[in-house]
């Protein structure tokens, strides 16, 4: 007998990335970024007085809301915190979907988001991106209740410009919510942040964790209308941030001098290793993101991540159509793109 409901039994689980103990190993397979938390945010925790332990957080997490709100030239009403992005994206598959109201979204993405769909049990509707990462012209008209784009999207680092997004937002009006999710939005020229002065179904998701240096810490937020954030804090857990993280997440985006730095950095060595991998003989589209996706000139991506493996350097690799010749690279510091650059440039050649 099965003690867990039939979908459960089925479902895979999402596969988080590798996470090793080793800390001398070049982890370039996350995402993460590779600068330590702006001081401020260390210091703010050190401030903290027992008293915040002890009692529950501000329910709605007051004071990033007031922070996120005056940074994206929105009201506090429409701020949403969570725990991390993923949480938003739980909570939304949660209000949004279930049997009969289907999500709908451009694959290859987030691979999250089927795992979601699945645990709500919904139908859904994946439409393939085309060769270089357009919007498939059927996806307004899927007639699903949640329509996701990740914009960067993952892992193609590519991007839909905001007009054309905005066209999306309008047809799929009255009939569905367009979550975009922006999680890489801190690395790209487009930003989406004005539909939501215009458009009632659009929700916006960020994330403190790879612009701000903050997956550990888990914050993230949404920006919609005060009405849409409404029905989706009825869905939250009561306390689904914690007064630790608010703190902290409250100084990282306070500091917007220390986060820009930051992303000028790794745009720069962004830049630089698209050259390079070109030069070695990968083929390499233009990123928005803090990641690039590489076609291995051989084709075969799963051998060379081994190779990269044994220098101790971890990469992406998804054994997914579309993906078996390309590997997902984060951009690390300058000293850890030299190390990937030198063993690809020596793997290739073995
Ligand atoms: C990282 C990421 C998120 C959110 O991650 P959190 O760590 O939960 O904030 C959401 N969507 C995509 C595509 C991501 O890469």
């Amino acid at each position: 007998m099965s003690y867990f409901r039939q979908s459960i039994e089925n479902l895979k689980g999402y596969a988080p990335g590798f996470q090793p103990s080793d800390q001398t190993v070049v982890k370039l397979n996350t995402n993460e970024n590779p600068y330590p938390p702006s001081p401020k945010v260390i210091e703010a925790i050190q401030r903290m007085s027992p008293d915040q332990m002890r009692r529950y957080p501000p329910a709605m997490g007051d004071a990033f809301r007031e922070a996120a709100a005056e940074l994206n030239g929105v009201t506090p009403g429409s701020i949403l915190c969570c725990n991390g992005g993923d949480d938003l994206l739980t909570i939304a598959f949660r209000a949004l979907c279930d049997e009969n109201r289907a999500a709908a979204y451009p694959t290859p993405t987030y691979s999250l988001y089927s795992v979601l769909a699945r645990l709500q049990n919904c139908p859904v509707k994946e439409l393939p991106f085309d060769e270089t990462f357009n919007l498939p012209n059927t996806l307004a008209g899927t007639g699903a209740a949640l329509t996701i784009v990740c914009n960067p999207n993952a892992p193609s680092g590519s991007i839909i410009e905001a007009p054309e997004m905005r066209a999306l937002a309008e047809k799929l009006k009255n009939r569905s919510i367009l979550l975009i999710d922006e999680a890489y939005a801190d690395f790209s020229k487009t930003k989406c942040t004005r539909l939501v002065d215009e458009l009632d179904n659009v929700i916006i998701l960020r994330s403190m964790s790879k612009g701000y240096s903050l997956a550990g810490l888990r914050f993230g937020y949404a920006i919609a209308r005060p009405e849409i954030i409404s029905e989706l804090a009825k869905v939250k857990d009561s306390y689904n941030v914690n007064t630790v993280s608010i703190v902290a997440a409250t100084a990282a985006i306070r500091d917007q001098d220390y986060f820009l730095s930051n992303v000028i950095k790794i745009k720069a060595e962004r830049g630089r290793v698209t050259v390079a991998l070109r030069k070695l003989g990968f083929d390499v589209p233009d990123s928005e993101t803090n990641f690039v996706l590489a076609k291995c000139p051989s084709g075969n991506a799963s051998a060379l991540y081994e190779k990269l493996v044994k220098h101790n350097i971890f990469v992406r690799y998804f054994d997914l159509p579309r993906l078996t010749d390309k590997l997902r690279i984060t951009i690390g510091t300058r000293q850890q793109n030299d190390a990937l650059l030198a063993a690809l440039g020596g793997a290739e050649a073995d």
